[in-house]
């Protein structure tokens, strides 16, 4: 008994922390079948913390010093949770830096390379590690100093509170569930586990997202894609319906995006669809 309509359905939306971008999306919200998410910021809450150290050396601290002093300048969430650890005392060394995207940051400390991020970045760099680092369920940066594995350091995210809800609403809607990352494998399957999520990729690299949304395409999947990182822009914009997280999620993202969930509530993505699907009820 609501006068709904376009205006309605995008009224309740912003009522319900949602801005479209345009009526017509509303429309696109009631073609969806299937929801991609990327897992870090998305479905996990993006903030790290460092759980546990170890150094080939015995010596933590500095094994410390030296990730953080590679991690100094990067915005990335695992970077600042490094710098975090180090603490406020943390002196850095001199050093140049390059992001390798998708795999962590090379760095060049007193003429010495030196590595911190993931196994695909050793793999890169032909540095050998121990291989239970792969399987372990918990993202790890390795660290490398002069091409030798110098230690690694295991940090933990947070699923969101309302992921798992969220997970079994879209279920009960008839909505197929996908979930992407630049993480590793072992720690997706970990947490795709956990939330009941249908089909769940990690370890890939920005455009390998691109790649992987292009494919459920051309299965003639209609797709409603929400992401948070500067990477998922491509992902966003490549999607039926872009969903960006506005909270924490990053400028470019937001503007891509077609909607945006302004508390990054994983449970809003399937509000915004359900607002569509009432929308047309009404509009019809
Ligand atoms: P996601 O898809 O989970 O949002 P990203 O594409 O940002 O992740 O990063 C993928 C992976 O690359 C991370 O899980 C991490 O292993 C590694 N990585 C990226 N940036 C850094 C960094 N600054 N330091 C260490 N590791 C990093
Ligand atoms: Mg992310």
């Amino acid at each position: 008994s609501i006068p709904l309509g376009y205006f309605g359905g995008i009224g309740l939306a912003s009522k319900n922390g949602i801005l479209f971008k345009g009526s017509n999306f509303l429309d696109v919200m009631t073609t969806i079948d299937t929801v991609v998410m990327d897992k870090t910021g998305t479905l996990t809450k993006g903030v790290f913390k460092v759980q546990q150290v170890f150094s080939v050396s015995g010596d933590e601290k500095e094994l410390i010093r030296i990730a953080a002093t590679v991690e100094n300048k990067s915005t990335h969430p695992i970077a600042r949770a490094i710098v975090a650890y180090a603490g406020k005392d943390f002196i850095p060394l001199q050093v140049e830096t390059t992001e390798v995207a998708g795999k962590g940051l090379s760095g060049e400390i007193d003429g010495k390379r030196v590595l911190a991020g993931n196994t695909a970045l050793l793999d890169q760099f032909k540095v050998s590690y121990p291989a239970l680092l792969k399987d372990e369920e918990e993202t790890i940066v390795v660290v490398a100093i002069d091409n030798q594995y110098a230690g690694h350091i295991l940090i933990a995210d947070e699923l969101k509170p309302d992921a798992a809800e969220a997970i079994l609403e879209m279920h009960k809607q008839g909505l197929h569930t996908v979930m992407l990352s630049g993480d590793k494998q072992a720690v997706v399957d970990k947490i795709a586990k956990l939330l009941g999520i249908d089909e769940a990729y990690g370890g890939l690299l920005p455009e390998d997202k691109v790649s992987r949304l292009e494919q459920l395409k051309r299965a003639g999947r209609h797709i409603a894609f929400a992401g948070d990182g500067i990477n998922d822009a491509p992902v966003v914009a490549l999607a039926d319906a872009g969903i960006a997280m506005g909270g924490l999620g990053s400028d470019a993202t937001i503007e891509t995006a077609d909607i945006v969930i302004q508390n990054d509530q994983p449970g809003k993505i399937v509000t915004a669809i359900q607002i569509g699907r009432l929308t047309k009820k009404i509009v019809w």
